[in-house]
């Protein structure tokens, strides 16, 4: 059963690999959303995770069930393949955002990140689509991204802390 690899894994820190586009449908990619989702499940409060979380160099990441996106029009995101993800546009202005990750356990903090991106990327069936988010979203496309680059929250972070509770995290 896969998970999440430890804070100290290679993985974390290297640059993962694009994903051949014909290769989406193929059962290794697909065996490898399967097993983010399952891993994703068992964290509670988790909100995506991308593929090195669990030690898979590969550019994908998931977005699970957040909350209303309310420039967008939703109650809820619903949950969200994006493979081979760039950020093809940011938001001039800054926000300071708390944030937390699912490799950095029970800390969290304060980055700036652009409050409104642009996001491109393949879904699970191969097709390419483009999607704005703002707030929560826009938040996570930026982290996520980050996790493909080899990049935690803390590498930027103003300020972290120490938790024990249970604050979404990425
Ligand atoms: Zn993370």
């Amino acid at each position: 059963m896969a998970k999440l690899v430890a804070q100290n894994h290679p993985a974390l820190r290297a640059t993962a690999e694009e994903v051949p586009a014909e290769e989406i449908r193929g059962k290794k990619v697909q065996k490898v959303l399967k097993d983010m989702r399952a891993v994703l499940l068992t964290c509670p409060r988790g909100v995506a995770i991308a593929a090195p979380q669990i030690g898979v160099p590969l550019r994908i990441f998931l977005v699970h069930d957040i909350p209303a996106d309310h420039d967008e029009g939703e109650s809820r995101v619903p949950d969200m393949v994006c493979i081979n993800p760039k950020i093809i546009k940011l938001s001039r202005k800054k926000e300071e955002f708390e944030e937390g990750c699912l490799s950095v356990p029970n800390q969290y903090g304060k980055v700036t990140r652009a409050p409104k991106v642009t996001l491109r990327a393949y879904d699970e069936e191969g097709e390419e689509f483009e999607r704005g988010a703002s707030g929560l979203l826009a938040q996570i496309f930026q982290h996520e991204c980050d996790h493909l680059d080899g990049i935690l929250y803390t590498d930027h972070a103003s300020e972290t802390w120490k938790t024990n509770d249970n604050y979404e995290k990425e």
